[in-house]
C-alpha cells in the first residue's frame, strides 16, 4: 500500500488566465446577474435560445454562454415581426 494521496483539484494557469479575460469582457459589458427592470437575457435580441434558462448571446463583444436572468447594457429589444 502506498501512501500516497490525491492532491486536491486545483486551477491551473489556464484557468487563470480564462478567468482574467471572461471578467474583463464581463466588465466591458457590465453584465450582472440579475435583470435591469425588464430588461434581461431572456428577452433580449442576441439570446439564441429563449426556451433555455442558460444559452449561447451572440453579441459581438460577447459570444459566450449567458443565463436567462442576467443582463448586460448591449442589451436590445426583439423587434416585433
Ligand atoms: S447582449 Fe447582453 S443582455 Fe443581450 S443576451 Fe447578451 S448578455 Fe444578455
Amino acid at each position: 500500500m502506498s501512501d500516497y494521496e490525491i492532491p486536491p483539484p486545483e486551477p491551473k494557469e489556464i484557468d487563470e488566465k480564462l478567468s482574467m479575460e471572461l471578467q474583463i469582457l464581463a466588465s466591458n459589458a457590465v453584465l450582472k446577474g440579475h435583470p435591469s427592470g425588464d430588461e434581461k437575457c431572456d428577452n433580449c435580441l442576441y439570446y439564441l435560445d429563449p426556451t433555455q434558462e442558460i444559452s449561447y448571446c451572440w453579441h459581438q463583444k460577447l459570444r459566450i454562454l449567458v443565463g436567462g436572468e442576467w443582463w448586460c447594457q448591449w442589451w436590445e429589444e426583439i423587434p416585433e415581426e
